[in-house]
């Protein structure tokens, strides 16, 4: 019989696939990593199992405990369904903006999400960074993760998803491009590859216009998870090769044609990837081997970059004819 014991040893070992259609043109080998795979359906398991697994080592987290994070998107589902398997308790915290469908998520999983006001000042006792530090002072075996910080979250990276891409592409990777939120996905794969291709491996850094990344002020971009208006200590600059920006328009344009051209419904850091794979693809020849990964689904963002409604009152859709279009209500 062929079957796994725990959700746990389902994460990481995620498929490499070959873009086929949106690279029309291009001559070099472009490969996505489709993190989706995954258990919790991103590239943060991998993150998630590494955090706790090491605080357990360490000591900082004890049989009962309670993770608390303040998050509500991919690193808490990660952190959900570890905690679920090893028997922890999670509080996640998460500003009110969030939707409910993203706190339901984290509930199915059992555990409790704290909403704090977002139109409170940071130095606010309610504000989300309060609250968070408030629960872990007051609730006992507490420890947070801090994905920001944590060394065990690029750490994860220089473990798996590097040694992986080396392996799947059996040492021929020539350029691997991902976004940057925490930093973590690029310093720990980045650093890996770069040191078992003795520094043959170019390292690009993708980021939404107007992040700090990419030379901007930390002005507001719609691209969820990557971008930051601040330097986190788990991202390592060294690292980085280039760093290419990406609207977000041209971003969420291709997150849509990766599902209409390539059967992958994927989220807007992954459109915003492929748009930097592919402008640095294009001066790229045919020994060449881009991979860019793909942190997560799409099926988090239906209410958005894949709703015309939502696409058009950004201005995001071309301007369709006068033709009316099947779909259309007239
Ligand atoms: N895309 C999405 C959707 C994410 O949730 C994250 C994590 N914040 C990233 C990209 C960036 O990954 P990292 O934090 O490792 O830089």
């Amino acid at each position: 019989m062929q079957f796994h014991d725990s959700m746990i040893s389902l994460v990481g070992n995620t498929p490499l696939l070959k873009l086929g259609n949106v690279t029309s043109g291009i001559q070099a080998t472009v490969l996505a990593k489709v993190e989706y795979f995954n258990p919790g359906g991103s590239v943060k398991d991998r993150i998630a199992l590494r955090m706790i697994e090491a605080a357990e080592e360490s000591g900082e987290l004890r049989p009962g405990g309670t993770i608390v994070e303040p998050t509500s998107g991919n690193t808490g589902v990660g952190l959900a369904i570890v905690a679920q398997q090893k028997g922890y308790h999670c509080i996640f915290v998460c500003p009110d903006k969030v939707s409910t469908d993203k706190i339901n998520v984290l509930r199915a999983y059992g555990a409790d999400v704290v909403v704090c006001p977002t139109a409170v000042d940071p130095d606010h006792p309610d504000s989300y960074y309060n609250v968070s530090d408030r629960l872990v002072r007051e609730t006992p075996g507490a420890w947070k993760p801090d994905q920001y910080s944590n060394p065990n979250n690029p750490r994860s990276h220089y473990e798996t998803t590097g040694p992986e891409l080396w392996e799947q592409t059996d040492g021929r990777i020539t350029h691997f491009v991902t976004g940057i939120g925490t930093g973590g996905t690029i310093s720990g794969t980045g650093r890996y590859l770069k040191e078992v291709s003795e520094g043959r491996v170019t390292v690009v850094g993708a980021d939404p216009e107007g992040s700090v990344y990419s030379g901007g002020s930390g002005r507001p971009y719609l691209v969820e998870g990557v971008g930051e208006d601040f330097w986190p200590s788990a991202y390592d600059r060294t690292v980085t090769d280039e760093i290419v920006a990406v609207s977000d328009k041209d971003s969420f344009q291709m997150t849509r044609r990766l599902a209409k051209e390539e059967g992958l419904l994927v989220g807007g850091s992954c459109g915003m990837a492929v748009v930097a794979a592919l402008r640095v693809a294009e001066r790229l020849g045919p020994d060449d081997v881009v991979v860019v990964l793909l942190p997560d689904s799409g099926r988090g963002y239906l209410s958005k970059i894949f709703n015309d409604e939502w696409m058009n009152d950004y201005g995001f859709l071309e301007q369709a004819g006068d033709a009316p279009r099947v779909g259309d209500v007239l």
